[in-house]
């Protein structure tokens, strides 16, 4: 019989010490950073959930292939040991390097974007809507409608609604819909799966289209597990295979090596397109770097080739799903109203429906974001009406949900840091009923939530 406790399945090689602030030097932080946590120094946060992008814990062994890396400017052996790594798990023919994953990104859509575009996701995370929505095109998202719903249980809310995506394509017409893509895991929708059924019936419809499709595979690992643990079919198949089956369903892939590839830098993009291939080789040059190295140093190339195989073990995937679902779990019950299931990466709290008084345009999310800050010195993240409520016409609306995001950086906090965590945020549920809105005093044009200054309502 298997144990109940879920421990970390590594011990502690080097520490990092974190430094303790009072409530009071919390709340004057937190006024000076104008309400908006990105604006904070990370000296002054104690538990920093802010993203699980490139916040992880290398291992001794990343560590070890670091003093590796091999600087040549051409022809590394480093690039061979990555580009290997990454054909392993992703076998398209063409891997251009990129220093993270909106650098791959904004190489695909200035190639295949453009006015008159449309390009559909399941949900399009933010620097990937910026990124098509900047070339003129649309970016629009397709989740089935489940998964807007923070109380459905269903098993893999980031699915595509196939019959959305017909509808869309007859609207649009193929001939404007460059590609498909797909997130895995749903970030943007609350870290949810996308199964491989799903992938499967999205193909179909790609092929029938001949529209190719993508995979922004940031989070493939925990895709895939969850795919293990929740479809019946890979109930015994090794998570490295199911990502490979994964990455055959696509024709190509935008990757940021920050998050499940255990780096704390780096991307890829990927496609078996020659020609588009040869086009994002000359755009990476422009901007990159040549297409041996990319964006990356030659140590960072190593780095994650490590990362990349560390990232399948199936240890290290059930601690990180099996971690995240308990904090999910010990908020649920205590009453805080979290998206369920939970996802692989990140809890989400829904802030709309924990603070019903705070009218969406007064930005609940920010509401709690400020006070989980100012009441433990956790720090969280806005996923709603500041990230995505500014519309390319320039009205303002409600996002579909008011989230507030506690990502979980991999290998980096112990179950009594989250203890904590748990603790915070009962706190200051048990005085929601106070917590002002905010209002918005400076808003920049693009991607707003990270540099808008706030002052409470
Ligand atoms: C983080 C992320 C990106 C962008 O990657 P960066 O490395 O932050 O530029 C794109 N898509 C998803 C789903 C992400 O989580």
């Amino acid at each position: 019989m298997e144990f109940r406790t879920i421990f970390e399945p590594f011990r502690i090689h080097s520490v990092e010490p974190l430094r303790l602030t009072t409530e009071a030097q919390r709340r004057a932080a937190m006024q000076a950073a104008h309400y908006n946590v990105f604006s904070l120094h990370s000296r002054d946060v104690i538990i920093d959930l802010l993203t699980d992008s490139g916040t992880g814990a290398m291992s001794r062994d990343q560590w070890a292939a670091i003093q590796h890396g091999d600087e040549s400017y051409a022809g590394s052996p480093s690039w061979d040991l990555f580009k290997a790594a990454v054909q392993d798990l992703f076998p398209f023919t063409h891997v251009v390097p990129t220093h993270q994953g909106r650098a791959a990104e904004k190489i695909l859509f200035s190639l295949v974007g453009g006015p008159g575009r449309f390009i559909p996701n399941n949900t399009h995370f933010d620097t990937t809507r910026a990124n098509i929505e900047f070339t003129g095109a649309v970016a629009t998202d397709l989740v089935i409608d489940e998964g807007r719903d923070p109380a459905s249980r269903h098993p893999f809310k980031g699915n595509m609604d196939p019959e959305k995506l017909e509808a869309f394509i007859a609207e649009h017409g193929r001939d404007n819909i460059p590609l498909i893509m797909l997130t895995v895991t749903n970030n943007s929708g609350g870290g949810q799966p996308v199964s491989m059924a799903n992938m499967r019936a999205i193909r179909e419809i790609s092929r029938h289209h001949d529209i190719p499709l993508y995979l922004d595979a940031c989070r493939f690992a925990e895709n895939a597990w969850f795919i293990r643990e929740r479809e019946p079919e890979f109930a015994d198949r090794d998570v490295a295979d199911i990502v490979r089956e994964m990455a055959a369903l696509a024709d190509g892939m935008t990757m940021s090596a920050k998050k499940d590839p255990l780096g704390n830098i780096g991307g890829w993009l990927a496609m078996n397109d020659d020609e588009l291939a040869a086009q994002s080789r000359t755009m990476l040059v422009l901007t990159e770097g040549f297409p041996t190295y990319g964006g990356l140093a030659g140590r960072d190339l190593e780095a994650l080739a490590v990362g990349l195989h560390e990232a399948v073990s199936h240890d290290y995937l059930r601690y990180r799903i099996r971690s995240t679902a308990y904090l999910a779990d010990s908020l649920s019950e205590s009453g805080i109203p979290v998206v369920q299931p939970p996802g692989g990466h990140a809890v989400y709290i829904d802030a709309r429906a924990m603070l019903p008084h705070i009218p969406p345009l007064q930005y609940p999310g920010q509401a709690l974001t400020v006070a989980l800050y100012e009441v433990g010195g956790v720090r969280g993240c806005e996923i709603g009406t500041v990230m995505f409520g500014r519309q390319p016409d320039g009205s303002e609306v409600p996002a579909a949900m008011d989230l507030v995001r506690l990502a979980i950086p991999r290998r980096t906090y112990t179950q009594s840091h989250i203890d904590y965590v748990i603790e915070v945020c009962q706190r200051v549920a048990s005085t929601s009923a106070a917590l002002p809105g905010y209002r918005m005093t400076h808003e920049p044009p693009a991607l707003r939530h990270f540099t808008a200054q706030f002052e409470p309502v």
